[in-house]
C-alpha cells in the first residue's frame, strides 16, 4: 500500500505517513463561532438553529464559493435544501475548492443536469410503500420513515425527493397507520427507523415510538439509520443514550465517508453510544473525489474500528437525478475493495453493494476470488493474487483426502 512504503522508505516516523496524518483524531474547533459560549456550541438545538441555510450565509462564512458552487446554492431550495450545522462547517478547507467535506455539503450546479438513466427515487421505494412512510421491500423487515428532516442535507442524498421538503413532496409519516401495518404483519421481525434522520426527534418523541415498536411481540430487532453522530455529534446527550439502552437489541447505523469527519467530538459520541450498549456500523456511499481512493477509504475503516464502529456498507452511488458529477465507476470502487481484503483487518472491510436501480434491494459486489468451479473442485485466489485450489467429491462435499494431482499455488 502506497501510503506505508512511503513511510517505511523515507524514514519518516509511521505518524507522518498519509495514512496516519488521515487517521489522526483532531476537533473541528470553532472557526467563525469562537465567540459562542461553551454551553450554547454544546447545545445541539443552538446548532440546528444556527445551520447554514441561505446563499448568503453561505457566501459570507465561504468566501471561497465558485461560480458553480453559488449557481447551485442559488437554486438549491428548489431542490434539496441547503443545510450544513456550524460544527460540521468547520470541518470544511475553505482553500480547497475540491475539499471532500465541501462536495458533501456545498451544492454544485451540476445537480440540475440530470441524465436519462437517473430517477428521483431510484430504489424504488415510493412502489414499495404500503401505507405512507413505510417501506416493505424485503421479507423479514420494513424501513419506517420518522421524518423528512436532516441535520445537515447530502448533496447526492438518495431521498432528496422528500427530504427537507424543498421539492414539495409533502412527506407526512402518519405512525399510527405504519405501526397498525407492522402489527398487523407477523413476519416484520426488524424495523429499520430512517428518514430523514430519527436522531432529530426529540428524546420524548423517540422514545415513545420506540415504546410502542418494542410492544408489538414479533419484532424482534430494532435499527437506527442516523448521519447526526457526524453533522451533530452534540445529539449525542447522555440522556439520549440512556433512553435508547432501554430498548435492546437497538443497533445504530451512522453515515460516514471520510476520514476528517472523524473528529475528537465524533468519537466521544460515538463512544457514549457504543458505552450504552448500542452496537454501531457504518455506512458509507462512494463518491468521487471524496473516498474514490484506496488509502482514503483504508484510513476511514481503520478510524472507524477505532471509534468502536463496524463498517457495514460501502455504497455504489444510486442513479439519483442531479448526481452524476458525484458519482464513480464500479470499477473503481472493485479496486479499492481489492486493496482493502487481506490488506487490512477483516472487521474493517465492509460489504461493496450496489442498490439495484428501480427497487431491487441491495446486491453484493466482490471483486472475483472464485476463478472457478466444478464438481471436482473450487480454484481460487487470495489477496496476493496467488492461486489455490480447493477440493470437492462429486457430490459437492469436501474431500477427506486431496486428489494426488493437486498443483502448487502459483502467482498470477
Ligand atoms: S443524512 Fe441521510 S437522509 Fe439526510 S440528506 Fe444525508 S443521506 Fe439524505
Amino acid at each position: 500500500m502506497q501510503a506505508e512504503k512511503s513511510s517505511k522508505d523515507s524514514g519518516e516516523p509511521p505518524s507522518a505517513s498519509p495514512l496516519n496524518a488521515l487517521k489522526k483524531f483532531q476537533s473541528a474547533g470553532r472557526g467563525y463561532w469562537r465567540d459562542v459560549s461553551e454551553t450554547d456550541w454544546n447545545d445541539w438545538r443552538w446548532q440546528m438553529k444556527h445551520r447554514i441555510t441561505t446563499v448568503e450565509q453561505l457566501q459570507k462564512f465561504l468566501p471561497t464559493l465558485t461560480p458553480e458552487e453559488l449557481a447551485g446554492a442559488k437554486l438549491a431550495n428548489h431542490k434539496l435544501a441547503l443545510g450544513i450545522t456550524p460544527y460540521f462547517f468547520n470541518l470544511i478547507d475553505p482553500a480547497d475548492e475540491h475539499c471532500p467535506i465541501r462536495r458533501q455539503v456545498v451544492p454544485r450546479i451540476e445537480e440540475t443536469e440530470t441524465a436519462a438513466w437517473e430517477m428521483s427515487d431510484p430504489c424504488g421505494e415510493d412502489s414499495h410503500s404500503p401505507v405512507p412512510g413505510l417501506v416493505h421491500r424485503y421479507p423479514d423487515r420494513v424501513l419506517f420513515l420518522v421524518t423528512d428532516r436532516c441535520a445537515a442535507y447530502c448533496r447526492y442524498c438518495t431521498r432528496s425527493r422528500l427530504v427537507s421538503n424543498a421539492s414539495g413532496y409533502d412527506f407526512h409519516p402518519e405512525y399510527d397507520k405504519q405501526i397498525n401495518y407492522i402489527a398487523a404483519h407477523p413476519e416484520i421481525r426488524d424495523v429499520l427507523l430512517s428518514g430523514g434522520d430519527p436522531l432529530l426527534l426529540s428524546d420524548d418523541k423517540l422514545e415513545n415510538l420506540l415504546r410502542r415498536l418494542r410492544a408489538i411481540p414479533h419484532v424482534e430487532f430494532l435499527r437506527l439509520g442516523s448521519r447526526i453522530p457526524t453533522f451533530l455529534p452534540q445529539r449525542i446527550t447522555p440522556e439520549l443514550c440512556a433512553m435508547l439502552k432501554k430498548f435492546h437489541p437497538l443497533f445504530l447505523s451512522i453515515h460516514s465517508n471520510h476520514p476528517r469527519e472523524l473528529t475528537t467530538e465524533v468519537r466521544d459520541a460515538l463512544g457514549r453510544l457504543a458505552d450504552a450498549g448500542i452496537p454501531l456500523g457504518n455506512q458509507s456511499v462512494l463518491l468521487k473525489h471524496v473516498n474514490d481512493d484506496a488509502d482514503v477509504m483504508k484510513a476511514l475503516m481503520q478510524k472507524l474500528l477505532m471509534c468502536r464502529v463496524k463498517p457495514y456498507y460501502i455504497y455504489q452511488c444510486d442513479l439519483i437525478a442531479g448526481s452524476a458529477h458525484l458519482r464513480t465507476s464500479v470499477a473503481k470502487g472493485l479496486a479499492i475493495m481489492e486493496k482493502l481484503r487481506g490488506h487490512t483487518t477483516g472487521y474493517a472491510v465492509p460489504q461493496y453493494v450496489i442498490d439495484a436501480p428501480g427497487g431491487g434491494g441491495k446486491v453484493p459486489v466482490n471483486p472475483e476470488y472464485v476463478l472457478c468451479r466444478n464438481a471436482g473442485r473450487v480454484l481460487i485466489r487470495n489477496f496476493e493474487g496467488k492461486i489455490f485450489e480447493y477440493p470437492e467429491a462429486p457430490d459437492g462435499t469436501p474431500l477427506s483426502q486431496p486428489p494426488k494431482d493437486i498443483e502448487e499455488p502459483e502467482l498470477v
